[in-house]
């Protein structure tokens, strides 16, 4: 049993929320509102089992967000604990430098490239999504300097794309809350359209039209920049922090076309997609990809411990092995690239999806979690689209559906839906961009826990209704 049964007694909880607040400079958190206590945190965390998570103060919440995407495997899995525990003990750490290795580093890559798309050739390792993708532009710019092709350096992401929150990574990523005041994107960041078929600007569009449209798009910034000066497009199969939007029809197939054209190399953030969140092990295969570059996190580990992962290709490996002669040892590396306990931790949790067939899991209990979804909203005059794939799923609310108009910010109303599923207990998140309501449960949510999450949207979602109905914030007027 890991949930703990005693909830931390309330005074050692003051103390300890006390010391968060006076300590702790969380993400993505409103600091002042934090630190002087008004945003009703600290909320800790003490335990977990299954897609259940218990707080210190004894409260159970279903977590319909696998904490940020990622524990798929669902919480308290011994297996795993034992497997990091016994690494720990054997070789906790040696570095993977000059040409060093230990056991379970090489058989996960060897494991990596078998599960990957064709073409997969070699895998380098971080701690995070980030500075897996970090390293993605730092290869690039490696490839495209070794051919020569010294001008080739920009990266094309999309707007409201997620690729993390570094320096030139908060550059990929296309939300304005992770460029405001921190001086990005950088200059060789470019950001295309969001392939948001909902959100079009021309509403007679077809959705095969507006993948095409995306496409043209695509290729009008790679002609104005100029083809010699674009080195790659990065993008998550699903777009996910951004609200969790699925691709329209034929999108990856008229986008790698432009990018074949102009040699352009593709880097899929599989970093939410892969290992089995959509269905499939990975979304490349669902949706046709072919990419130069894979960046994998999260669902490698479950994130039982922190392992990011940057599969090369073929194609990129070969002018990597050729530039070495003359460049010597590659001049990038972490001290925990490839740490024993997070490639153990990886091994033991690729058992379990394995073994319990977590992808057909999550393709069937997705289906139907989107479907309860949009059954239970399908009457509600305040909710715009309800969309998904696999084990993500989001609700986007709308002032006037049908003509697609958003709700005035002021409103909150993500924000409020999350809080009043929040008090039902049933963790979802309020994205941080649009009033969007995400879903991306643990692979392992029974159809029984789906049920209790569709539930209580459709309660919270009636309650908020109620809210802005009596505030007169409904319609289009
Ligand atoms: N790429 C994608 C698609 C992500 O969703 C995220 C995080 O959510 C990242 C990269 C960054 O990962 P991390 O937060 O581990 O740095």
């Amino acid at each position: 049993m890991t949930l703990k049964a005693v909830p931390t007694p309330p005074n050692e909880l003051a103390e300890l929320e006390a010391a968060d607040r006076a300590y702790v400079l969380h993400p993505s958190t409103q600091l002042k509102a934090h630190a002087q206590g008004l945003s009703g945190g600290p909320q800790i965390i003490s335990g977990g089992e299954g897609s259940t998570l218990r707080d210190a103060h004894g409260n159970e919440f279903l977590d319909a967000f696998a904490g940020l995407y990622c524990v798929n495997i669902g919480y308290g899995r011994t297996e795993v604990a034992d497997a990091i525990a016994r690494q720990a003990h054997e070789l906790a750490y040696y570095h993977s430098y000059a040409g060093h290795s230990n056991e379970p580093l090489i058989e996960l890559s060897e494991r990596l490239i078998r599960m990957a798309p064709p073409g997969m050739s070699r895998v380098y390792y971080g701690l995070s999504g980030s500075d897996a993708n970090e390293t993605q532009i730092k290869l690039v710019w490696y490839y495209n300097n070794i051919l020569g092709r010294t001008s080739k350096k920009k990266i094309i992401s999309r707007h409201r794309a997620y690729h993390g929150s570094g320096i030139m990574t908060g550059s990929l990523t296309g939300l304005p809350v992770f460029h405001q005041a921190f001086d990005l994107p950088m200059p060789q960041i470019k950001h295309t359209l969001t392939p948001h078929y909902y959100r079009r600007d021309d509403s007679d569009m077809s959705e095969r039209e507006f993948s095409k449209h995306c496409a043209a798009e695509l290729e009008r910034m790679i002609l104005e920049e100029g083809p010699d000066t674009v080195a790659a497009f990065i993008g998550e199969p699903v777009l996910g922090t951004g609200g969790i939007v699925p691709p329209p029809e034929g999108y990856w197939e008229e986008i790698q076309a432009v990018l074949h054209r102009y040699d352009v190399l593709l880097i899929a953030d599989e970093v939410i997609t892969g290992f089995g969140r959509l269905g499939t092990t990975f979304g490349c295969e669902q949706y046709g990809i072919e990419p130069d570059l894979m960046t994998l996190a999260k669902g490698l580990t479950s994130a039982y411990a922190p392992l990011s992962a940057v599969m090369v290709g073929e194609r990129v490996w070969r002018v990597l092995e050729e530039g070495a002669d003359r460049l010597g040892p590659l001049g990038h590396g972490w001290t925990y690239s490839g740490h024993p306990l997070g490639t153990a931790a990886a091994l033991a949790n690729l058992d379990i999806i394995e073994r319990e067939n977590l992808v057909e899991k999550a393709r069937d209990t997705g289906a139907y979690l989107l479907n309860g979804l949009r059954e239970a909203l399908e009457d509600s005059p305040i909710v715009g689209e309800v969309r998904g794939a696999g084990m993500l799923a989001a609700v986007e609310f709308a002032r006037d559906p049908a003509e697609r108009l958003p709700f005035a910010p002021k409103h909150k109303v993500g924000v409020h839906v999350y809080e009043a599923c929040r008090a039902q207990g049933v963790l979802a998140r309020a994205m941080p961009h649009g009033d969007i309501l995400g879903f991306a449960p643990p692979l392992v949510l029974s159809r029984g826990e789906a049920d209790r999450v569709v539930d209580t949207t459709r309660k919270a979602v009636a309650s908020v209704t109620d809210e802005l109905a009596s505030q007169g914030a409904l319609g289009g007027a």
